[in-house]
């Protein structure tokens, strides 16, 4: 059997994907992973997806999503790919059940907030413990944050914070900054955001929410507690994307799939979505808008094709 189009990954990007093309009856196959779902299954409340004005729980949308698209027939399974042979077409996806045929691919892998792997950061992870300022910051209205990092992210996760946060201090590891000077001297001219300059983070404390963490000064070796009840990391993002960058697939510096025309690749047939595209706006919101755009395009290279 050769699939019209399958679909790499199950996040809000794959899904709307999955549910346009299923709705365009081409039968996608989805590979949404062995933890379907994407990064929404880690967050708690999402307030900022329209259509919830009391927000909803990540995990809660992402199940609606996921019984959204089966109800108009896309075939899922919960298994990784584990390669892809885009040499010709019909394509090959591979994952462990098998390899699997198909005209077109999108490829909605996502990207994984990178994060410091301290003993507890993961245990306390939306118990205080953030990757995304945007998705999270207004559960910290009046509270004390921190946010770990000295790039362009971390200035612009400081700077939103700020509007809730009582205080927000940004931690460095180094003396220097990555980030660009107008969006570092935002955040320095804001008198409620500190700068730790020269300090790593030792660990997260707190038993069931975060009530500090514990710092050590680079230079001078002391460490020291700060009372924070939030806790950002903002040292980048992985995109997944090395078995498309082995099969030929276009990739920017970082990992990010390259994109050619609208949501097309370099490789003809090949289509991409969400985050593994996009280091900017990394919202559940805009990957979802991106898996619309790449289906429609899908259709239309089909239409075009047949
Ligand atoms: P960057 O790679 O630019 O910065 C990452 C920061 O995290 C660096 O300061 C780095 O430290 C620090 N870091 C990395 N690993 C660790 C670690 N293990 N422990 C402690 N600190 C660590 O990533 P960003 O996410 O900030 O930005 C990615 C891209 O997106 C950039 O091109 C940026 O310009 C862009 N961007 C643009 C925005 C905008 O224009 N509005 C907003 C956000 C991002 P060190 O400096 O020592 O390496």
């Amino acid at each position: 059997m050769i699939y019209s189009t399958i679909i790499i990954g199950g996040g809000p990007a794959g899904l709307t994907a999955a549910l346009y093309a299923s709705r365009a009856e081409l039968k996608p196959l989805l590979f949404a992973g062995l933890a379907p779902g994407g990064q929404l299954m880690q967050t708690s409340e999402v307030e900022n997806f329209p259509g919830f004005p009391e927000g909803i729980l990540g995990p809660d949308l992402m199940m609606n999503m996921i019984k959204q698209v089966e109800h108009f027939g896309t075939e899922i399974k919960n298994e990784n790919v584990t390669a892809v042979d885009f040499s010709s077409n019909p394509f090959k996806v591979i994952s462990d059940s098998g390899t699997f045929l198909a005209k077109t691919v999108i490829i909605a892998t996502g990207a994984e907030a990178n994060w410091l792997g301290l003993p507890n950061e993961q245990r306390l992870r939306g118990h205080g413990v953030s990757a995304c300022a945007t998705c999270d910051g207004f559960f910290f209205r009046d509270k004390d944050v921190v946010v770990i990092g000295g790039g362009d992210s971390a200035m612009e996760e400081a700077n939103f914070l700020i509007k809730f946060a009582k205080s927000v201090t940004i931690i460095h590891r180094r003396d220097e900054f990555k980030a660009s000077k107008i969006m570092l001297r935002r955040a320095q001219d804001n008198k409620k955001i500190s700068f730790l300059m020269n300090t790593e983070v030792v660990d997260v404390l707190g038993d069931k929410v975060v009530e500090g963490i514990k710092v050590k000064n680079k230079v001078t070796g002391e460490e020291q507690v700060l009372n924070v009840q939030g806790y950002f990391a903002a040292i980048g993002h992985t995109p997944t994307t090395k078995m498309f960058s082995v099969a030929g697939v276009e990739v920017d510096q970082k990992g990010y799939v390259v994109v050619k025309n609208n949501t097309r690749t370099n490789i003809e047939g090949v289509f991409v979505a969400g985050d593994v595209n996009d280091h900017r706006y990394r919202q559940a919101v805009s990957a979802a808008g991106m898996g619309c755009m790449a289906a429609l395009d899908v259709e239309k290279y089909l239409a075009e094709k047949e």
